[in-house]
This record gives C-alpha cells, sequence and structure tokens, in this order.
C-alpha cells in the first residue's frame, strides 16, 4: 500500500506512528480531518498480522469517525488509533501511560477513548499521561444504553418516513443480537410496548438473560432472523450482515439498528435494499448515540443535555431520508452527502478571520 497515495485519495491529515522502547507499545494514530475540530476516536488492540493490516484498519475507522461525528452534528474530526499486540499479554498500567504520553504529544489534535479490547480502566492509565482522553470511570459511563436509545429514535424516524407515524406498539421488531445495545434497545421497545419482538443470538448467557427479564420477547435461531416476518429488522450483533445472501430474505421494511458496517458492500448492498423498496438508516447516524454521549464529556458532563442531543438523531435521520429521495440515492450514500455538506460548509463559514 502507497500510504501517501491513499492519504491524497481520501483526505488524510496525518498518520502518526509510535514504539515505546520501555513497555514494547508499538501503534499508529491516524487523523482524516479535523475540520471541524479534533480528531476523536478509540483505540482498538489488536494482534494484527501485519503492519499494513493495522494501518489500513486505523486509516478505514479513522475515515469513519469523520463522518460519524459530522452527521452527528458534532465538533470533532475523525481519528483512531491502533495497537500491535496480544490484548492478554501486553495491557498493563505501563503500556497505557506510554499510550497517554503519545496522544499527549499531539497537543490535542487527537482525542482518544475505549474501543475493542481496552476499556474504562486502561483509558484511567491513559490520563494519567494526557488530558485528551474521554469515556472515562465515573464520567459519561457506559456508552451502549445511550446507543442504544439513539437507535430507538433512529427507528422512530424510519417508522415515519415509512409508515408515516412512529407509535412502537403498533410495529413489530427483529433484533440480531442481545448483547451491549440489542439488550437496550429491546428494553426501550418493550417500554413502548412494541407490538412484538423477537431476538437471535449465540451467547447462551445473553438468552437466558433475555428469557428471564423479558419472556415476552421470542428467540429464533440465527439464520431465521433475517426473514422474520416484521415491520423492523435491527442488527445490533456483527458487521457485513446484509449481503447477497441476507438481504433477499429480509421480509421487513425498515432496516435500523446499532451495529457498524453491516453493509458487506456499500455501494452494491445499499442500492439492493433500496431497490427492494426497503428503507435503511445508516448506521454511523443511526448509532451515533455513544458518541454524541462521550462528547459531552469534554465539557461538562450533564446527561439530560446528552440525551437531548441523542434524540435528535430522529430528526437527523428524517432530513437523510428526504435527501435520498429526492435525489433518488441509497440512504447511505445520503448520509455522506448530508455529512460532507457539514464540513465543507463550516469550512467556507471559517474563511474570513473574526478575532476571539
Ligand atoms: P456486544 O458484543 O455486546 O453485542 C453483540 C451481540 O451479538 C453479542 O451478544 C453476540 O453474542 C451477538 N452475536 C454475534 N454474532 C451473532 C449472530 N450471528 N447472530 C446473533 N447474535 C450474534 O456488542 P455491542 O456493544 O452491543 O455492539 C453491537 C454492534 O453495535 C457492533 O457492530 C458495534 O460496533 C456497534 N456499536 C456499538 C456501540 C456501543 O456503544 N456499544 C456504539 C456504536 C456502534
Amino acid at each position: 500500500m502507497n500510504k501517501f497515495d491513499y492519504m491524497e485519495k481520501h483526505g488524510y491529515e496525518q498518520i502518526v506512528y509510535f514504539y515505546d522502547k520501555t513497555t514494547g507499545l508499538k501503534g499508529v494514530t491516524c487523523i482524516h480531518d479535523t475540520t471541524l475540530g479534533p480528531a476523536l476516536g478509540g483505540t482498538r488492540l489488536w494482534n494484527y498480522q501485519t503492519e499494513d493490516e493495522a494501518v489500513l484498519d486505523c486509516l478505514r475507522l479513522s475515515r469513519g469517525m469523520t463522518y460519524k461525528a459530522a452527521a452527528a452534528g458534532l465538533n470533532l474530526g475523525g481519528g483512531k488509533t491502533v495497537l500491535i499486540g496480544d490484548a492478554n499479554t501486553v495491557k498493563n498500567e505501563a503500556y497505557f501511560r506510554a499510550l497517554g504520553r503519545y496522544v499527549q504529544s499531539l497537543n490535542g489534535r487527537y482525542i482518544t477513548a475505549e474501543d475493542v479490547n481496552t476499556g474504562t480502566k486502561d483509558m484511567d492509565f491513559v490520563n494519567m499521561e494526557t488530558d485528551y482522553v474521554v469515556g472515562l470511570e465515573g464520567k459519561s459511563g457506559n456508552p451502549s444504553p445511550m446507543t442504544a436509545l439513539g437507535a430507538f429514535h433512529g427507528i422512530r424516524a424510519a417508522l415515519r418516513f415509512t409508515f408515516g407515524d412512529d407509535e412502537i406498539s403498533k410495529y413489530s421488531f427483529a433484533v440480531q443480537g442481545a448483547g451491549q445495545t440489542g439488550y437496550y434497545l429491546i428494553k426501550y421497545l418493550v417500554e413502548h410496548k412494541a407490538k412484538k419482538i423477537y431476538f437471535s443470538e449465540i451467547n447462551q448467557k445473553h438468552i437466558d438473560r433475555m428469557k428471564r427479564e423479558h419472556p415476552e420477547v421470542e428467540y429464533l435461531t440465527p439464520d431465521k432472523i433475517f426473514s422474520a416476518n416484521v415491520d423492523v429488522f435491527a442488527p445490533c450483533a456483527l458487521g457485513a450482515v446484509l449481503n447477497d445472501e441476507t438481504i433477499p430474505q429480509i421480509k421487513a421494511l425498515v432496516i435500523a439498528g446499532t451495529a457498524n458496517n453491516v453493509l458487506m458492500d456499500e455501494e452494491k448492498h445499499g442500492n439492493m435494499i433500496k431497490d427492494m423498496g426497503i428503507l435503511y438508516a445508516p448506521d454511523f447516524v443511526i448509532n451515533a448515540g455513544g458518541l454524541i454521549n462521550v462528547y459531552h464529556e469534554l465539557k461538562t458532563y450533564n446527561r439530560d443535555k446528552a440525551v437531548r442531543e441523542i434524540e435528535r438523531i430522529h430528526d437527523r435521520l428524517l432530513e437523510i431520508f428526504e435527501i435520498a429521495k429526492r435525489e433518488n440515492i441509497d440512504t447511505q450514500q445520503a448520509a455522506k452527502v448530508y455529512a460532507k455538506n457539514r464540513i465543507q460548509t463550516i469550512n467556507r463559514l471559517h474563511a474570513n478571520y473574526i478575532k476571539r
């Protein structure tokens, strides 16, 4: 991979490599675009087989963060850090403090948080060396209920756009995955008296929890969830679940859930869903609740304010659905147009000098 070509093609600002000789910490921070504000994105720890694999993952994820933050109306850019190592062996205080020092060296251009294989306890160590970290213990808390809350409001928007109202009690749902976010989404749907809810899971503990807490929510085996006869299919498990094989099975008229990168091929499968007359709520817009929540940690954290901002995912999605309809493009593409428009507009707004 020629990294400079890739950076030029996709508009990246910076790739930072770091290696700490005391702890063996090695990784990369990618800053995609800081037009709107400091680049924010979590730190992922993964045993990448090659350096290129790690850098490409970091580049891809940081770009995704730019659009996610822009579409969420936040004054943040997109960034990400990946650490190369085995999560079972490398983690300790010094390792994460070393990371904190690299984050600090970027002087606020990049703010980190937890991600795959890193948690709030690790971020507490990072915080000993830098102020540029969010998602800390005792601050904005677990992002999952907030991500699910945003998805809940996104589902309301998709129902309204498709059926003309968002009365949850009139509709039925199939939720794929009842882990952190799926569990809370189901809880909100139950509280709003959804007509019928199905769920699928592969983790027996999560199946048992659901059966115990919400016996009215019906279990379906993972292969049956796509073809469930429902109004809304909510992917809340893995990425790439919407593909050539699964999309034709879907009976729901709305696809809206918390999972990231659900379209295996954005363009192809975004169009396939559109052509079937199904409304797809773009993943990076509907699942931004956790990011919006953590963003509020940068000021004095106020839960009510964060919740109000998360509720705005509803109106934002309606706007994106309108763009898709007007331009006759799929909703994922419309969401990108929406995010890029905001970045360009704010960029132009800042073209003249105003003393502050
Ligand atoms: P999680 O691991 O807690 O839950 C996912 C659940 O899906 C697990 O319980 C797992 O057993 C189940 N699962 C895996 N494969 C399955 C299959 N084939 N069929 C049915 N169930 C299956 O993860 P999470 O935090 O709830 O995240 C879910 C998705 O949402 C991910 O794509 C994640 O990137 C995305 N997301 C999460 C957040 C957040 O705040 N946690 C924020 C934004 C996006």
